[in-house]
């Protein structure tokens, strides 16, 4: 209970107040605790244990076996202080209780010898250890068997942590926190969802998630806890898609029959998928509701000719377009093939962070003044800088890496532009419904006719030479070739990226000089300039390379027909749907093509992955795999989605998803606009939960 003035001043602030204003937390801490990403003791509530030691088994210590989790309650026999070899310093207690004496080590924590002194009764937990043929503990959690038990004999947190910061020490402020402001958290989700969704209230789930009774208990409160950040995401994507839909937004005036000459002029025919997905785009544009779709589609299956004609519908209603790719090399396929695909009908211009500021400066003129009427690009697209005369449809490229703050950005350009978003990143659709719920859906269920199924083939490390030769084999019947260097992880010194283009210029090296010397070989990373990849990426089109060996910047979007192996190196350290990704560059022509993935180890979990991509050549199947394989958020990474992070829920738990989708949707329609007196409080966890706040009490 608040006593002193800095806690009174904290209890007004509510949870809202810093850390710091907790007594016995120094200020010192607040960076410390900034660290484990809290600031205020809400963060410290949302600062969940990373997993919880099962320390109730109490046990005699005449029971006591090698290697077992336990809790004993003995007494102190005798106690003292050594030093080892090394000159560390060795607390040493021997205990006893009826049926036995067990010894017990603490290293480097000599002030124990003021608090377990002889006699004393304490509660001990951990792992059974040996040391010269005895059972003894090393280290183990203790408490004084007259307190309540925070660290022994019960489900004991642990908690991420950071330096300056130990479990206990956390344990017990923890403790406190939750005592105290538990049973004051205002429940934000009112009667009328908890009760019909069996969730426990929120105070309680916040407190036994903490220090659950048992499994039953955390079980409870992670549901509610897991229930609240999908049904938050929810509410926000069903607020933000009714706003978006109750602007008056522009309908454009086209002439259909202008889209129909382009069309018929490309040197293929639409395949029904694509027909009916630029149909419901087209249909989009004629009304004055601003166009909020998702165009999902597998790669390869032409989602990009769809996005041009619907471009040259907006472009004919005397409207802008703005396209916007994640990375500069696709930026410029895009370009490329707009251009191609638009040809005399469209101003086209390319805008990066590698365009020249003299060259920038004249496309934002061009751009304000109408004279260019599409413009392709990467994030450059949204500075400040950038002024449309007319904006009236943005298509986004690859959904997953921009976030919803990135489209709502690249909105305000425009008076509510129609907005196209396209992923090559098959969603099971409840997930689809859920995360992206905001955006209607299109869906290119179909590939071009004379794609042939790509032969993946999973070697072990050993047929890396077998590998070479294939290659050398395609090559000399005229083919191309793409060797992706593996992922490399972030170190200390160096950034993942810096890391990647070292690994990949040595890897290079070696290919070029010992593995295909008569082979033309270029190299593809991430810290080129735009005019050198866009060199190299001619060059490889053109056919004037052999062999295009790249980071994972290739990933998406690259099309060159006549390559026709994908060599993936480390392929177990990439996710099922990058790889998908890969082998979709290949296979774009008539000639046969391989997908080789080289795994430098592998696990359990890697190893189901790869056969998996050997079996399966569906997205869609690939992407429910994928999802059964990889854990919570990875699927996609929710940082990249741009969506609130999630903490507690799983995306593959699909009833959790479905139950918070129903109980959202049917709050939604029953108060839309969450004005009802019971609903101010979820009103105000809506908004911080989407201002980036991400907790959830
Ligand atoms: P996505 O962006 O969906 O991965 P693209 O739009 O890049 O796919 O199209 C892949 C390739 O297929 C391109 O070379 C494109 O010209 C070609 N293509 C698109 N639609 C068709 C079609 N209906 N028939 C034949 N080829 C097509
Ligand atoms: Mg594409």
């Amino acid at each position: 209970p608040p006593s002193r003035p800095r806690e009174q001043a904290a209890a007004r602030l509510g949870l809202s107040a810093p850390v710091t204003t907790l007594s016995g937390i120094k200020e010192a801490f607040a960076e410390k605790f900034a660290r484990l990403g809290v600031t205020t003791i809400r963060d410290l509530l949302q600062l969940f244990p990373r997993r919880y030691d099962d320390f109730r088994r109490l046990k005699l210590i005449g029971q006591l076996e090698y290697g077992e989790e336990v809790t004993i309650i003995a007494t102190v026999w005798e106690a003292g202080v050594r030093r080892t070899r090394g000159g560390a310093q060795m607390f040493q207690a021997v205990l006893s209780d009826d049926s036995g004496v067990i010894q017990c080590t603490w290293f480097n924590q000599a002030y124990l010898l003021d608090k377990l002194t002889r006699g004393t009764q304490i509660v001990i937990s951990g792992r059974v250890e040996e040391y010269m043929g005895r059972l003894t503990f090393q280290n183990p959690e203790w408490e004084p068997l007259d307190k309540e038990l925070l660290h022994t004999a019960r489900l004991v947190p642990v908690y991420p942590l950071t330096e300056g910061i130990t479990n206990r020490w956390l344990r017990r402020v923890m403790k406190r926190v939750v005592e105290y402001w538990t049973p004051r958290v205002a429940d934000h989700l009112p009667a009328s969802v908890t009760q019909p969704a069996h969730l426990a209230d929120l105070g309680m789930a916040l407190r036994q998630v903490h220090f659950p009774e048992d499994w039953d208990d955390l079980n409870r409160a992670r549901k509610r806890l897991a229930f609240d950040e999908l049904f938050l995401i929810q509410m926000g994507v069903l607020i933000q898609r009714q706003a978006w839909r109750s602007e008056q937004g522009r309908a454009l005036e086209f002439d259909l029959a202008a889209v129909e000459q382009l069309v018929a002029g490309l040197p293929y025919l639409l395949t029904a998928a694509q027909r009916h997905a630029l149909d419901e785009i087209l249909a989009d544009l004629r009304q004055a509701v601003p166009m909020n779709r998702l165009l999902q589609g597998d790669v390869g299956s032409g989602k990009t000719v769809v996005a041009a004609a619907a471009a040259w519908a907006a472009m004919q209603a005397g409207a802008q377009v703005a396209f916007m790719a994640p990375t500069e090399i696709l930026a410029e396929q895009h370009a490329r093939t707009m251009a191609n695909i638009l040809g005399e009908r469209a101003t086209l211009r390319l805008l990066t962070g590698s365009t020249p500021e003299a060259e920038k400066q004249m496309i934002y003129g061009e751009l304000a003044e109408g004279k260019a009427n599409i413009v392709v690009g990467t994030h450059a697209l949204i500075q400040a800088g950038v002024v449309f005369h007319d904006l009236g449809l943005i298509v986004i490229d690859e959904q997953h890496r921009f976030g919803v703050q990135q489209r709502a950005a690249l909105r305000q350009k425009g008076y509510l532009p129609h907005v196209l978003v396209m992923t090559a990143t098959p969603i099971p659709r409840t997930l689809a419904l859920t995360l992206y719920g905001d955006l209607d859906l299109s869906l290119i269920n179909e590939m071009p006719p004379g794609r042939q199924k790509i032969e993946t083939h999973w070697l072990f490390p050993t047929e890396r030479e077998r590998a070479y030769t294939f290659v050398r084999s395609q090559v000399s019947k005229g083919h191309q070739a793409f060797i992706i260097c593996p992922l490399v992880k972030e170190s200390e010194k160096l950034k993942a990226r810096d890391m990647e283009v070292k690994s990949a210029v040595e890897e290079y090296k070696r290919l070029k000089q010992e593995i295909f010397p008569q082979l033309r070989l270029g190299l593809l990373h991430g810290r080129m300039k735009g005019e050198e990849k866009e060199a190299t990426m001619g060059q490889f089109a053109r056919g004037e390379l052999d062999v295009l060996v790249s980071t994972s910047v290739v990933e998406v979007g690259i099309d060159v027909p006549n390559a026709t192996v994908m060599l993936v190196e480390g392929a177990n350290r990439f996710g099922l749907s990058q790889l998908h990704q890969f082998r979709g560059r290949v296979g774009r022509g008539t000639a046969p093509a391989f997908c080789l993935l080289l795994a430098d180890s592998g696990n359990a979990t890697s190893d189901e992955r790869l056969s998996a991509i050997e079996t399966i050549s569906d997205g869609f199947a690939l992407a429910e795999k994928d999802l059964e394989l990889r854990g919570p958020g990875e699927f996609f990474g929710t940082r990249q989605s741009g969506l609130p992070d999630l903490r507690m829920a799983k995306v593959t738990d699909v009833n959790l998803l479905e139950l918070a989708r129903a109980q959202a949707e049917k709050l939604f329609r029953a108060d839309p606009g969450l004005k009802a007196p019971e609903h101010q409080l979820l009103a105000e966890r809506v908004n911080r939960f989407w201002s980036g706040e991400g907790d959830i009490s």
